[in-house]
């Protein structure tokens, strides 16, 4: 480090030619004449364009892109396409280098490929929300694979050398590479790329722990050397007896997942056993595989005691990353227990360096192609018109397209592969579309099942339909897969629109009669006015009755031919429309009395802020500001249960707001109570505390009783939180009610 600070040209020139070097001997795969100039060109264009940038440790600029190519080649394992599109991968974005000079000298593939780099970066530094810039990884992952690993590269050694960052960048790095690269890793079955992003990240958020670890872990190195000594003795002879080359040695477990044991198992360092695991590496032919990891078993369980239910054999069933290895917990000298992993030299390639190398033994695993078939269910979510990118996102975070499989079976015994969590509902959209839209009843080995049953690995799956049935929003609680969740939904699209149609003709006429010129325009005010997210929404609220034409009709006007709000707002009920969300009544509501807010320090009327219907803010809660993209600011709790969410993904959306207490102002509360049932007088009870003694309005009131209990929700119209809260408190007196609680 000296040596740069110094500033000194020739030193630097030596230290950027050193590194080049180094990652020449790291490439493995033989190069051809072609390929040898071409990297050293590649190289050339990246230190001359580079020449006058600097990193924010002082290195010269170069030495980050050169790292990145040594990682694709030394820890990927990548060719020398990809070394050179790591070379060249910065230089479009920074530098005065253009994608055709690219083109031109190293021809379209790399081209490509720099250019889906350039483009991932570029989605990062304009901190667009992450959603989106998730959407593009996406997007690139399934065009050429290789961006993203070069992309995964080259957050590896920004995370490597983010030592001179400031902190506040280092934890917003840090909860990108949780939230979309370490994900993405496991996915890719980069288990070395995965176990090094979680404790790079651990170190940045949690430095004690982090370092507490590292230091006992090598305090404690010399007694589990001896220790894995002890194990491995003998097994020697019988592994040996076997006559193929192998490896068996002791492996460490990560900093990260020692600590997540720690929190996990509420247990100190020190009553850690399994530290380390032991691993044996076979090296055989294709068809032997499975033979000698039984044999290697046998050899090991003949000397320590198994522990039966800890045998793992993902050799027969691979994990769905590609993961193949036979795992079993022994009983070992002093009885700890000791995790054995038994494995061939390619499963253990494959499990270090996952997608990367499935290429290279393509067709050597008997194993349905595992990646492609991932690939293609990122695809299938990609391509779907109706889904925005955070829609996106929740999909595949809930789509588990991360997680583990389950594999069920159809009446004739073929195999279908879901993701963990999948319901018998996502069974029956992933046989066909149609056999979803029309699924009426479901039966699993034999039995009827609700739609939503999980499925269990070993399910046989049978699916009854009938052509009159529709999807409702129901249905959208019963699936998991994105898939099945994309379908729904626009088949519910297809059915508001064909239903709002009615209603839009109504108001279209009624527009014209008016003399408003401009119906889009005029129906744009109207879904502002109202809090909808679509003129669709619009339609189908009126379709439903929860929003009548003359209702609407008293906050506009006409003035020129324009449709324009009334000045004077009269003082009456607030008017609330209920709109269905997921199959749950939502109250939005446009408060006549109205609220008041400081925003970021300044008066909240010079904005347009709305209050979010996810969280229902009153005045008094503890409220921020959200900057959507298409409707203002919205104003959320604190505790709104989308509140991290928007938090970690959106903070430079995020402002401060403050009420300016109105006393007239009105909000709706939702309010849950439950209770013993003892009788027809609950009903009465409640309203009669609500409207008589408190005084306060009723919006909605459900209730519903099951075997003397019940369970009711009111919305409330309240001023403020001390009056909800005296409200709650004074329903919490009655006799027969047992909880009040606010609906968060
Ligand atoms: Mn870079």
């Amino acid at each position: 480090m000296a040596e740069v600070l110094t500033g000194n040209r020739a030193d630097e020139k030596l230290l950027i030619q050193r590194a080049y070097k180094k990652l020449l001997r790291a490439i493995k795969s033989p190069l051809s004449k072609d390929d040898k100039q071409n990297i050293r060109k590649a190289y050339e264009m990246a230190v001359h364009a580079h020449s006058q940038q600097r990193r924010k440790s002082g290195e010269p600029y170069v030495l980050h892109p050169i790292a990145v190519a040594t990682i694709c080649a030394e820890e990927i394992g990548l060719g020398p396409t990809a070394i050179i599109a790591a070379l060249l991968h910065d230089v479009v974005e920074d530098t005065d280098v253009t994608l055709m000079d690219i083109q031109r000298m190293f021809g379209e593939r790399i081209a490509k490929i720099v250019d889906g780099l350039t483009k991932l970066d570029s989605a990062y530094n304009m901190e667009s929300p992450q959603a989106e810039n998730f959407k593009k990884v996406l997007s690139t992952l399934v065009e050429d694979v290789r961006v993203v690993l070069i992309k995964m590269a080259d957050r590896l050694h920004n995370l490597r050398t983010i030592g001179s960052m400031p902190q506040h960048k280092q934890l917003k790095i840090a909860a990108e590479t949780n939230y979309i690269y370490e994900p993405l890793a496991h996915r890719l079955g980069l288990y070395n790329f995965k176990t090094e992003f979680l404790d790079i990240s651990m170190k940045i958020k949690e430095p004690e722990h982090y370092h507490e670890i590292a230091r006992k872990l090598q305090e404690t190195k010399r007694e589990r050397t001896r220790y894995i000594n002890e194990f491995i003795r003998p097994l020697l002879e019988a592994l040996d007896g076997m006559g193929v080359p192998y490896r068996i040695f002791g492996r460490p477990k990560s900093i990260f997942s020692i600590w997540n044991k720690i929190l996990s198992k509420r247990v100190p360092f020190e009553e850690i056993y399994d530290l380390f695991a032991i691993r044996i590496v076979l090296d055989v032919p294709p068809d032997k595989e499975k033979l000698f990891c039984w044999q290697a078993y046998s050899i090991v369980t003949d000397v320590h005691k198994p522990i039966p239910e800890r045998l793992k054999d993902w050799i027969t069933v691979p994990k769905s990353n590609g993961y193949e290895s036979l795992h079993t917990t022994v009983i070992g000298p002093k009885g700890r227990f000791v995790e054995v992993q038994i494995r061939t030299e390619r499963m253990d390639e494959i499990a270090e360096r996952g997608f990367a190398a499935h290429w290279k033994y393509k067709g050597v695993s008997k194993q349905p192609d595992v990646y492609e078939r991932w690939l293609d269910s990122v695809r299938e979510i990609l391509e779907d018109p109706t889904s925005d990118a955070v829609q996106f996102l929740g999909d595949f975070k809930s789509n588990n397209l991360f997680n583990e499989e389950v594999y069920v079976y159809t009446p004739k015994g073929d195999m279908v592969i879901l993701p963990k969590g999948a319901t018998a509902l996502d069974f029956a959209f992933n046989i066909h579309s149609d056999v979803g839209y029309h699924c009426t009843s479901i039966s699993v080995n034999s039995k009827l099942v609700p739609m939503g049953y999980k499925l269990d690995n070993g399910d046989q799956v049978k699916v009854l339909t009938n052509k009159n049935q529709k999807p409702n929003e129901e249905w959208l609680t019963m699936v998991s897969t994105g898939k099945a969740r994309a379908k729904i939904r626009s088949a519910m699209k297809d059915e508001r629109k064909i239903k709002g149609q009615i209603a839009r003709e109504a108001l279209e006429r009624k527009l014209k009669n008016m003399k408003i010129v401009s119906f889009e325009l005029a129906v744009e005010q109207m879904v502002k006015f109202f809090g909808f997210a679509s003129p669709t929404d619009l339609y189908y609220a009126i379709f439903m009755e929860e929003l009548t034409i003359p209702e609407i009709f008293k906050h506009f006007r006409e003035e020129e031919r324009k449709l324009v709000l009334q000045v004077k707002e009269p003082v009456e009920e607030p008017v609330s429309v209920s709109v269905e969300v997921a199959g749950r009544k939502a109250l939005r509501r446009k408060v006549l009395g109205k609220p008041r807010l400081l925003i970021n320090g300044e008066p909240g009327e010079r904005f347009e802020f709305t209050f979010a219907t996810c969280c229902n803010p009153v005045q008094g809660d503890q409220v921020f500001a959200y900057l959507t993209s298409n409707a203002g600011l919205k104003i959320h709790r604190i505790n709104c249960p989308n509140a991290t969410n928007l938090m970690a993904n959106y903070g430079y959306r995020i402002m401060k707001a403050e009420w300016i207490i109105t006393p007239n102002a009105s909000f709706v509360a939702e309010v849950k109570i439950t209770g013993i049932d003892n009788g027809p007088g609950v009903i009465e009870q409640l309203t009669h505390r609500i409207s008589s003694m408190l005084g306060l309005n009723i919006r909605s009131f459900s209730i519903e009783g099951n075997e003397g209990y019940f369970e009711g929700i009111v919305s409330l119209l309240v001023s403020n939180t001390d009056q909800l809260n005296l409200a709650i408190k004074s329903l919490q007196n009655l006799q027969s009610v047992s909880s009040v609680t606010r609906i968060e």
